[in-house]
């Protein structure tokens, strides 16, 4: 390709609301161009590289047995309603109506579309497993759109979904995914982890997220300094955390505690002097779910933080927001003084289950300025009891006893093993061995193919810009005239050109300054710039190597091997 004619606006300044490099220099590279919030448009040089992205994740899926289809974007409301998640998806569902009033919505995802493309046609054990996979636009109106292509409104995601008889055959499926996952990932140059993930709106049992480790992720991820367990921070576990201080150990009784409502855990640990460890706090959230709103306490140690997704699954709300003090009251709470022993009957409540069968705890009497000291936690419901905190820093491994550590990481993709959800909501059945009818077992598949271009550079560039690998730079080699109005310097290049192959060289023609041109090879990123300048008077030219900016002077004659060994 020959830069005069490329069009690839490059810009000095980058959008104030880019605070990422991916975003800034793939606006100032003229790779992208935002058009709305969270809206953007691929420009040449952004469409080869997610192409490029685009047919490795087609080469490994196919490979892996799976068969390429596309489905629409705008997809009929009914399919959501019949699966359950028309009313339950929240804002980021976008809902619209054609001019006959029939509703429809933009695919976020496409479960219930893939589940009536087979609903129906494959009735037999004997036509399964199938895996049907796409890669397409998906629209997710986003709370927060930002970070550019990593979160987008409109972005391109490789979604995939399987079929079996049995959870035997979805197991393997998810296995051959997680493999592929790994392989697609490894070809793109990618260092990750495979972490255990909750699985949120798309919901099912099993499911496992691809995290690169970035400094800029949004996603905090738990690992394990000594095995492998690696987990999202929503799902991460550890060993029931203990205590060296001794416990306060006490008869259960009522004591009175003048403290101050406010940060009140640490001031009632040095009112009765203990550790953190031994008391237990209370965090009161408003739970919304589709037709109600309730008031909830989550019960932690003092110590400990409340996860946040963990506390929504634990109550099956749709979202949990902060409660006011009136509404804390009013469902019968006493904000300040709230413990888990002596509530009113019929206030909503979960107890984090690391203080199952716990002793010498204090906590609040649920009367103003008193607390109960020696409680012990042996009258509550099983089912009271549900995984709450956040896993911290130093914990330890569930797995190996290992020290945890929490890092950055971007989620790139996300395999779950859905089960029978969507197929029994949506009465998709076949008939299995026995000639019984049940409802496919299904897994779901995706990866962020418009976000890997992004991630591509949060893992690899500098100051100057971007510094693209062999596998998904746009051009491998920038030739560089470093004065065009030179003829010698000019046809050389351009003979030079004409023996390469134009899809992998871009021959910089511009009539631009030196400096500029090499601003840009910096900014744009491919592996290698060959600068024709001066020295070409001497039969020498210069090949500057894009990640160590080192530079190395070439003789004439050798500079079609060199060049072929680069492109090769
Ligand atoms: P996130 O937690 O980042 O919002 P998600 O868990 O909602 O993502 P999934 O439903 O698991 O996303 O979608 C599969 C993949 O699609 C993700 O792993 C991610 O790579 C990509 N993806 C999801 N949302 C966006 C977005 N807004 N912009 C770009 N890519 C996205
Ligand atoms: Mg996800």
């Amino acid at each position: 390709m020959r830069f005069s004619k490329l069009y690839a606006p490059t810009t000095k300044d980058a959008p104030k609301d880019a605070t990422l490099p991916s975003h800034k220099f793939l606006i100032r590279g003229g790779f992208v161009k935002q058009s709305g919030s969270g809206l953007y448009s691929f420009l040449p040089l952004g469409k080869i590289v997610l192409d490029k992205i685009r047919d490795i994740v087609k080469e490994n899926m196919d490979a892996s047995g799976a068969q390429e289809i596309q489905m629409g974007v705008v997809t009929n409301a009914d399919l959501w309603k019949q699966s359950g998640r028309y009313d339950v998806f929240g804002k980021e569902l976008c809902r619209l109506k054609d001019r006959k009033n029939n509703e429809f919505v933009l695919g976020p995802t496409h479960e219930e579309v893939v589940v009536d493309i087979v609903r129906n046609i494959i009735t037999s054990y004997k036509q399964l497993p199938l895996h049907l996979y796409q890669i397409t636009t998906k629209f997710r109106d986003e709370a927060r759109p930002r970070f550019g292509l990593l979160r987008g409104r409109e972005f391109i995601m490789k979604d995939g979904y399987s079929f079996h008889d049995s959870l035997e055959s979805l197991k393997a499926e998810f296995d051959l995914m997680e493999k592929t996952y790994r392989d697609i990932l490894t070809q793109l140059g990618l260092e990750f982890r495979v972490v255990d993930a909750d699985s949120g709106a798309i919901g099912g049992s099993g499911s496992k997220e691809f995290m690169v480790l970035a400094d800029n992720g949004e996603d905090d991820i738990v690992i394990c300094d000594s095995c492998k367990y690696a987990a999202n921070i929503e799902a991460a576990k550890r060993t029931k955390r203990t205590s060296q201080v001794e416990p306060p150990e006490a008869d259960f009784a009522k004591f009175y505690t003048p403290t101050p409502v406010k940060d009140s855990i640490r001031h009632i640990a040095e009112f009765f002097k203990v550790d953190e460890f031994y008391t237990i706090k209370s965090v009161i959230k408003k739970a919304i779910y589709k037709d109600e709103e309730k008031i909830i306490s989550f019960f932690v140690r003092g110590c400990d933080t409340l996860q946040e997704t963990k506390a929504q699954n634990a109550c099956g709300a749709l979202e949990l927001v902060d409660a006011s003090e009136e509404e804390v009251r009013n469902a019968g709470f006493n904000p300040g003084f709230c413990g888990p022993v002596g509530l009113p009957e019929g206030v909503e409540f979960y107890i984090d289950e690391e203080l199952k069968e716990e002793t010498n705890l204090i906590c609040g009497a649920n009367e103003d300025n008193y607390h109960f000291v020696g409680v012990s936690m042996f009258n509550f419901k099983d089912s009271r009891y549900k995984d709450l905190v956040q896993v911290d820093a130093g914990d330890v491994c569930p797995k190996c006893k290992g020290k945890l550590s929490i890092t950055k990481g971007i989620e790139v993709g996300h395999i779950f093993q859905l089960g029978q959800k969507y197929a029994s909501a949506m009465e998709a059945k076949f008939l299995d061995k026995n000639g019984k009818s049940q409802p496919f077992f299904m897994g779901c598949y995706g990866i962020g193919v418009s976000r890997l271009v992004a991630v591509m550079i949060e893992a690899s560039h500098d100051e100057k810009g971007c510094i693209w690998n062999k596998q998904t730079t746009p051009y491998l080699l920038d030739i560089i005239v470093s004065n065009v109005k030179d003829e010698e310097q000019l046809k050389f290049a351009e003979d030079l050109y004409e023996k390469l192959d134009a899809k992998k060289v871009l021959l910089d023609d511009r009539k631009e300054r030196f400096g500029f041109k090499i601003k840009d090879f910096e900014l744009l990123g491919f592996p290698y710039a060959l600068v024709v300048g001066k020295g070409l008077k001497d039969g020498k030219v210069e090949l500057i190597e894009r990640k160590s900016l080192e530079k190395r002077m070439i003789l004439k004659e050798e500079i079609l091997s060199t060049l072929q060994e680069i492109l090769s």
